[in-house]
């Protein structure tokens, strides 16, 4: 081990980013945060923190921890309520409850915009920082070796490791895999994911028939949708309220194939047939509603060669799964803090890097196991005969690997 400070780059300041940097500055173990939006993405959505919550609030400093109800969808909604009305499957003919998955420890909805945003706090998050390669300098085994990030704007940042947050489409994992190991797999559904508002009367309505948290439903003919809500900036003014839509079906022919922008129109053409309030919301959408081109894309993790400890990958990054169990928020934050627990016994001294690190990547490989599981849950979606046998009904959203 070197004598040299530990130093942490943190490539990408989502989930996994932010909670890693906030555990390591607990700890005072010195880090450099980057990532390469230089302003926020139009996308948001929600994420259902559930059994990864504690870790995510071990991880933070206690100032954002009272601010995690900002981070909400609906600010006014408590984690306990949430966690009474749970998970909520119905069934799309019938509008009836499938199943109910609840969590009398409570769950948090979280908006993944505002998420970033409040809990970016305090982290001087270097933003605008592209990552495009990695390098090393000395060899795997010398004492005094450290790893080199360079960015598209042609500045370099030297640590001791670097952990690759960057999400799905990772370029960490292209940097330690190679273009081909690292290609996400594109599942056969048809994807879309958008927000809409709605006049004052139809969005109260929705809001008070819609479950809080998780809504979803699967229909007979083979086919997946979800309502959410994504804000409320003005809690008395219903007009102002966000929700999204996610919805899947098995590609059925060219205009699926290839995404064709006529996805409202396509959106419409398979609604016939559905219950409230599913049918109404889509009835209601405006002719000009934005639904941007999308996919379900996934990546079942492979063992990387970590040079010594020197790189590795979380979140996403580390293992990219469909969002029909909600897990992949909650293992980015599990893998957070085992990466935190890893970097604290390195500067201990109680390991070396590259055990720690070895330790640590055997773990992300075992909580991968999801990226199979996820991707049986979405098939299950749009398999409604053998839909109780799936693995939400057998497992619930616990996760695989507990
Ligand atoms: C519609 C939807 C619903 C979901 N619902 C749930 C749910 O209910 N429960 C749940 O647990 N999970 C859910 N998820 C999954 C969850 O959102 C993700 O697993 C989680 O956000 C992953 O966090 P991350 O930090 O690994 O990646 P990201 O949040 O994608 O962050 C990656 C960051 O890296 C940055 N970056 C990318 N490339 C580079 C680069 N080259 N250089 C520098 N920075 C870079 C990006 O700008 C980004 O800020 C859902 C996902 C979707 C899409």
């Amino acid at each position: 081990m070197g004598e040299k400070p530990l130093h942490v780059i943190v490539v990408g300041a989502g989930l996994a980013g932010i909670a890693i940097a906030h555990g390591l500055r607990k700890h005072n173990i010195s880090c450099t945060i980057v990532d390469r939006e230089t302003v926020p993405r139009d996308r948001a959505w929600g994420i259902t923190l559930s059994w990864a919550l504690p870790l995510l609030e071990g991880l933070l400093p206690p100032e954002l921890v009272s601010q995690l109800q900002a981070c909400q969808p609906d600010t006014s909604l408590p984690v306990s309520s949430a966690g009474e009305q749970g998970v909520l499957i119905r069934d799309g003919l019938t509008g009836d409850i499938k199943i109910r998955i609840l969590y009398p420890g409570g769950v948090r909805r979280m908006q993944i915009q505002k998420t970033k945003r409040v809990l970016s706090a305090g982290l001087d998050v270097q933003y605008g920082k592209r990552l495009v390669s990695v390098s090393y300098n000395g060899n795997d085994d010398d004492a005094e070796k450290s790893v080199t990030a360079h960015f598209a704007d042609g500045t370099t940042e030297t640590g001791t490791l670097l952990v690759g947050c960057d999400g799905g489409a990772s370029q960490v994992r292209r940097c330690l895999l190679g273009e081909e190991a690292a290609a996400q797999e594109v599942l056969p559904y048809a994807f879309m994911n958008f927000s809409f508002s709605l006049p004052a009367d139809k969005a109260r309505w929705l809001d008070s028939v819609m479950n809080p948290s998780v809504d979803v439903a699967l229909h007979p003919k083979g086919m997946y949708m979800g309502l959410f809500l994504l804000d409320k900036p003005d809690l008395a003014r219903p007009e102002t309220w966000v929700f999204y839509v996610l919805v899947t079906w098995p590609i059925a022919g060219k205009e699926d194939e290839e995404n064709s922008p006529n996805r409202l129109e396509r959106l419409r053409a398979h609604i016939d047939g559905w219950a409230d309030p599913y049918k109404s919301v889509v009835e209601w959408l405006a002719d000009d509603v934005a639904i941007g081109p999308d996919w379900l894309r996934i990546w079942h993790p492979k063992e990387w060669d970590n040079r010594g400890g020197r790189a590795t990958l979380a979140g996403d990054a580390a293992h990219s799964m469909t969002f029909h169990r909600g897990q992949g928020g909650n293992l980015a934050i599990k893998d957070a803090d085992e990466f935190v627990k890893c970097m604290v016994d390195v500067k201990e001294k109680k390991i070396s890097l590259k055990d720690a690190m070895d330790a640590y990547d055997k773990g992300v490989l075992a909580r991968g196991q999801e990226v199979e599981i996820s991707r049986q849950q979405a098939a299950a979606f749009h398999d409604y005969d053998n839909f109780d046998d799936s693995p939400v009904f057998k497992m619930g959203i616990k996760p695989a690997a507990s």
